[in-house]
């Protein structure tokens, strides 16, 4: 059976034989070990990194751009490899971990733009015969510690751009599902990447909190659970580093009684069950504007929910995958019982479902929660699993209240005709990314992605805009050449234009 090693100064490393159990959670079977690196593996790899910064630092960014070019080109060759790994370690079908997968290309594509992002901004006689400009510079070592839901999308998030802005990156990837990443990044190194620049540690608390204790790195990236991201943020900040940190989710979407209903389900569909709701832009709560609506939806969704193409990740043709762990699936079975033992009301129950030749699968059906209400547990946590839950308000103003007033506020959508109730439920909303009519407003490469309150600690988002500020420090030159005739007296008043 395969171990994944680490990925150290360009070379497959291994490290002090700790190793972790990676699943196939449609089988339930182990498939290969992982390697969890101790505090000399990580050293090493912030050696390799801080080493190579100088060198990457000073190539051209339209250098770090052709690199990244054919980079793109080889993860397209090799796009069936990476599918396979994906939904292999996730359980995600097919069809998910290739629409994950070109999501995270886009993001090479934007990485490709370094000369134009990285160009500065320039103010001839910013004071007479005085010139300044700004310079966006790298910072260094950075490093990026990933969640197991996009083990291909969200890597590619990061160092890419982190790259391409000419920092050196050290990958801490999910223990979980890390065969992808590992596996892009040697795609990476085909594509001429130098030795150091990439290095990938596998592992988990103890890699990480190495990454955070050494003052060689710079800054952090951390997609991945709240109480996770609250630790990052706050570790990094306390040593002075940059971090943006973003967390977990609960996202709502409002559906209006002026809303085309059989659009407004079948996006409900795919927004909550596709890759089994372990998505942190899944729709878990609709909240129905009256009672016709709530009722309507129903029976609208019911028949859809219990027609779901259940199994295996890794075939062909498919709705939904398992979850990702049996202890993921014993938690969110969990969550079921006590919103039923709560008085929510189940209309569908998706517990106990036997997929034919994968019985030992970490299977679940699509639940549906009815009359849910704010105190209940399963609409307050977030549970990553398929499982819808709706709420019913009388009008817009309610569920704009009972959405600004939850923890979390990573993404929300609304379903309406009405272009009035859409832009103002877009102005008054307290969450980070709107759909109008779209179900998961996951922001294209050239926008930012980041939600507000608990699903984000850190000022700036990830990628996009926000990324290149992320991963650079800003310089700022002003200059004069004086003439050696001109020489002025002392000024002791402020310099200014007046
Ligand atoms: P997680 O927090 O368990 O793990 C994320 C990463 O942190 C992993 O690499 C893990 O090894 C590491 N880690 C875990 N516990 C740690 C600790 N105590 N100290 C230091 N490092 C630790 O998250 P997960 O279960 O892998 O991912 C699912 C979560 O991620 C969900 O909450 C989901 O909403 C969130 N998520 C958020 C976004 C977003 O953009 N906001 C995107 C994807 C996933």
């Amino acid at each position: 059976m395969r171990t994944i090693t680490h990925l150290i100064d360009g070379e497959m490393t291994i490290g002090n034989g700790k190793t972790s159990a990676v699943f196939n959670p449609s089988t339930g079977n182990v498939i290969r070990h992982v390697e969890m690196a101790s505090k000399t593996t990580v050293q090493q790899a912030i050696i390799a990194a801080k080493a190579a910064f100088p060198l990457w630092r000073d190539t051209p960014p339209a250098k770090r751009a052709q690199v990244l070019f054919r980079f793109k080109l080889l993860l397209e060759q090799h796009e069936e490899q990476i599918i396979t790994l994906i939904s292999e370690e996730h359980g995600k079908t097919r069809e998910d971990s290739a629409g994950e997968l070109k999501r995270g290309i886009e993001n090479v594509d934007f990485a490709t733009a370094a000369p134009e992002l990285l160009k500065g901004e320039f103010s001839r006689n910013a004071g007479p015969e005085i010139d300044s400009w700004s310079d966006f510079q790298a910072l260094g070592v950075v490093a990026g510690i990933t969640p197991f839901n996009f083990p291909a999308m969200v890597p590619l998030w990061m160092y890419p751009l982190a790259i391409a802005c000419g920092n050196t990156f050290i990958l801490k990837p999910s223990e979980r599902a890390p065969s992808s990443a590992l596996y892009i990044a040697e795609l990476f190194h085909q594509a001429g990447l130098p030795k150091g620049v990439l290095n990938i540690v596998n592992g988990d608390k103890e890699a990480v909190d190495c990454l955070l204790e050494s003052p060689d790195v710079k800054a952090l990236s951390f997609v991945g659970s709240t109480p996770t991201a609250e630790y990052i943020y706050s570790e990094s900040t306390r040593r002075g580093k940059r971090v943006q940190a973003l967390g977990g989710a609960k996202n709502h979407a409002v559906l209006m009684p002026d809303a085309d209903l059989t659009h407004a389900a079948s996006a409900l569909m795919g927004a909550a069950y596709g890759s089994c709701g372990e998505r942190c832009m899944a729709i878990s709560v609709v909240v129905c504007v009256g009672d016709l609506v709530a009722d309507a939806l129903i029976e609208k969704l019911t028949p859809q929910i219990q027609a779901l193409r259940i199994g295996a990740g890794t075939e062909h043709g498919l709705d939904m995958g398992p979850l990702v762990t049996k202890a993921h699936l014993e938690k969110v079975s969990g969550y079921i019982t006590e919103g039923v033992n709560a008085g929510a009301k189940l209309i569908v129950d998706g517990r106990d479902l036997s997929v034919a030749g994968y019985e030992n699968g970490f299977f679940i059906g699509g639940c549906l929660f009815d009359r849910v209400t704010p105190e209940m547990r399963i609409y307050r946590e977030e549970i990553f699993g398929p499982v819808l839950c709706i709420v019913r308000v009388s009008n817009l103003e309610e569920a704009i209240a009972l959405i600004n007033a939850h923890e979390y506020g990573n993404g929300t959508c609304i379903f309406t005709n009405d272009g009035g109730v859409a832009r103002l439920f877009a102005n008054k909303i307290e969450v980070g990314m709107v759909g109008i009519n779209v179900p998961l407003p996951v922001p294209v490469s050239y926008h930012s992605f980041g939600g507000w309150k608990h699903s984000l600690f850190g000022d700036l988002a990830a990628y996009g805009p926000d990324g290149v500020r992320f991963y650079t420090r800003r310089k700022t030159i002003t200059q004069r050449w004086v003439k050696r005739e001109s020489h002025e007296a002392a000024q002791f008043a402020f310099p200014s234009n007046d």
